[in-house]
């Protein structure tokens, strides 16, 4: 699988291109954003590693612009700037994940590893994670291989988190997803109903849980 690190920083680059190509990987690096839109434009890639601070442009247009023409392909950002309103930016933006520098290269490892069997950001119509399914056009969760009842604003929110599974989703991105451009929405509505699933997902007894990052957004993990 290839993967497209973004990175201007050349011993930071070169650790991860040795890194990623000893874990298996076909690695490409760039070190601005003109030459990483040139690849993306070019190249297929399985996800992209992205640093924020690069020499000509801020990273964050690289994934706006991914975004823009609704390409899913998955982006991990991976900066030295690590502030919640840096990362909920980020997120926003359309990254599936954000990682901090300095990290841990068996955790960025993981999260690559997590972004890359993930289902189809906008394809496929049938959602699992843990013992939960999801039809998203049938509108049916299934917990194990029985049927449960949730109400249309809980799969909204459940749909939106498993299609980033284990990743954290913005606050907004599920606003966004639930309420579209509609402006009244009172600001606690998004955790009115993430509790009603939560509680729901747990009388179901899923294997999967739903947790609030204060001030970011949503994450769905399963229960280990
Ligand atoms: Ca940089």
């Amino acid at each position: 699988m290839r993967l497209l690190i973004v990175e201007d920083n050349e011993e930071m680059a070169r650790l991860l291109k040795t890194g990623l190509t000893a874990k298996g990987f076909d690695v490409d690096v760039t070190g601005t954003a003109r030459a990483a839109s040139a690849a993306l434009a070019r190249t297929r890639f399985a996800a992209v590693i992205l640093d924020l601070g690069l020499p000509d442009a801020d990273g964050l247009s690289i994934v706006r612009e991914l975004r823009q023409r609704n390409d899913p392909m998955p982006v991990l950002i991976l900066t030295a700037r690590g502030s919640a309103q840096q990362r909920v930016d980020g997120l926003n933006s359309g990254a599936d994940d954000y990682l901090v520098k300095p990290f841990a290269f068996e955790e960025l490892v993981a999260r690559i590893q997590a972004l890359l069997r993930r289902p189809g950001n906008f394809l496929g119509h049938s959602l699992r994670f843990g013992n939960v399914s999801l039809d998203t056009e049938a509108r049916q969760v299934f917990v194990g291989a029985r049927p449960w009842y949730f109400s249309s604003r809980e799969i909204d929110v459940l749909e939106v988190l498993m299609r980033r599974a284990g990743a954290v989703v913005a606050q907004r991105h599920v606003e966004d997803h639930l309420f579209g451009l509609s402006s009244d929405i009172e600001s606690n509505a998004v955790e009115v109903y993430v509790h009603r699933l939560r509680k729901h997902l747990a009388e179901a007894k899923a294997t999967v849980q739903v947790h609030t990052i204060r001030g970011v957004g949503y994450v769905v993990t399963e229960k280990s």
